[in-house]
């Protein structure tokens, strides 16, 4: 990765999070704001110095909540610039846990480079007690210089461990512990400094990703519907004729559709809108169904909603056919 007896070079980008957010007191774990910039965060751990020569860069400094499409692909075509420079050998990104598996997902599959790009968090603001961003973020420096992570995609590293953004989801909504891989597990692992990878995914990213957003200028709306009885066909039809070009079903257990819904997609299916059943369960795969077809839906397969609303965002970018969406579905 680098000549011998030099350190990985690093860059370190900054988008704000609770890692880079503080409160008025050591125990107060809501209600904080984001005012530390990233070179601060540097600052903080010294460590990281001993680890590669770093070099930071703020993108945004926000709540990872309004995380925009337009953001997302600002970040991404950043990314990608900085991957090209010969003197950066991977990138380290400080971000909110809201949506970090949004931005997790769409760096995935559109950064096209196989060096190391890791993501990390925190749950804890830096001024709590216990706060766990110092020691994510030295954790995903050294994940960033560890040669295994060339060629993995993009990976986040929080509480310990090494997950792929492909299967990461956020499953707590205060504890430290709060991410996981339901589908697949951690790739990794971090004990006193030790880091150890244990499996790698074998699904498409980055640079086997036919998405490529470098010159892109948005990105088309995706909407996710969480489906309940008495869900209102109407608010689908406002939604498609105000701009929107897919709807994720967050549906009932295994995709089911109810009959609201039904009524909503037989409606903007009509006005050239697509429409995917993913499940608002959240672990275990939507199937294929024979009723797919006659109304153009696209099962979600092995994907949660809100990663599915990504993968609809990027594939319509090519195509708006079912089928073909079909396809694309069944291989991320
Ligand atoms: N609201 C914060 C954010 O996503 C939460 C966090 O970072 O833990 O930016």
């Amino acid at each position: 990765m680098t000549p011998a007896n030099h350190l990985p070079r690093i860059v370190l980008l900054g988008t704000g999070g609770t890692i880079a957010a503080t409160a008025h007191t050591t125990t107060q774990l809501t209600d904080y704001t984001v005012t530390e910039g990233v070179h601060s965060l540097l600052e903080a751990v010294p460590g990281l110095r001993k680890l590669a020569h770093i070099q930071s860069q703020q993108v945004f400094n926000i709540d990872s909540r309004a995380m925009s499409s337009a953001m997302l692909l600002k970040l991404a075509q950043h990314i990608n610039e900085v991957l090209t420079r010969d003197d950066v050998d991977a990138v380290v990104i400080t971000h909110g846990t809201d949506t970090l598996e949004e931005t997790a997902c769409f760096l995935h599959w559109t950064i096209k480079s196989s060096k190391p790009v890791i993501l990390t968090a925190a749950m804890r603001p830096a001024s709590a007690y216990s706060a766990d961003g110092s020691m994510n973020l030295y954790h995903a420096m050294l994940t960033a210089c560890h040669p295994q992570s060339v060629g993995q995609g993009v990976l986040v590293v929080l509480n310990d461990q090494i997950h792929s953004a492909r299967f990461l989801t956020k499953q707590h909504t205060s504890r430290v512990d709060a991410f996981a891989s339901p589908d697949a597990g951690p790739l990794g692992q971090i004990a006193n400094g030790q880091l150890r990878f244990l499996v790698h995914s074998v699904l498409p990213h980055t640079t086997q990703s036919e998405f490529d957003v470098r010159l892109q200028h948005e990105l088309p709306r995706v909407l996710i519907l969480f489906d309940h009885p008495d869900a209102c066909p109407e608010a689908m039809r406002n939604a498609a004729q105000n701009g929107v070009s897919g709807f994720i079903i967050a549906a009932t257990g295994n995709g089911s559709i109810t009959p609201g819904s039904q009524q909503g997609i037989e409606i903007v299916s009509r006005m050239g809108v697509r429409c995917v059943r993913a499940s608002r369960i959240g672990v275990g795969s939507v199937s294929t169904s024979s009723h797919d077809e006659a109304l153009g839906l696209i099962a979600a397969q092995w994907l949660p909603a809100i990663k599915a609303r990504i993968l609809l965002q990027l594939a319509l970018t090519h195509t708006n056919e079912p089928q073909a969406l079909r396809q694309i579905f069944n291989r991320y």
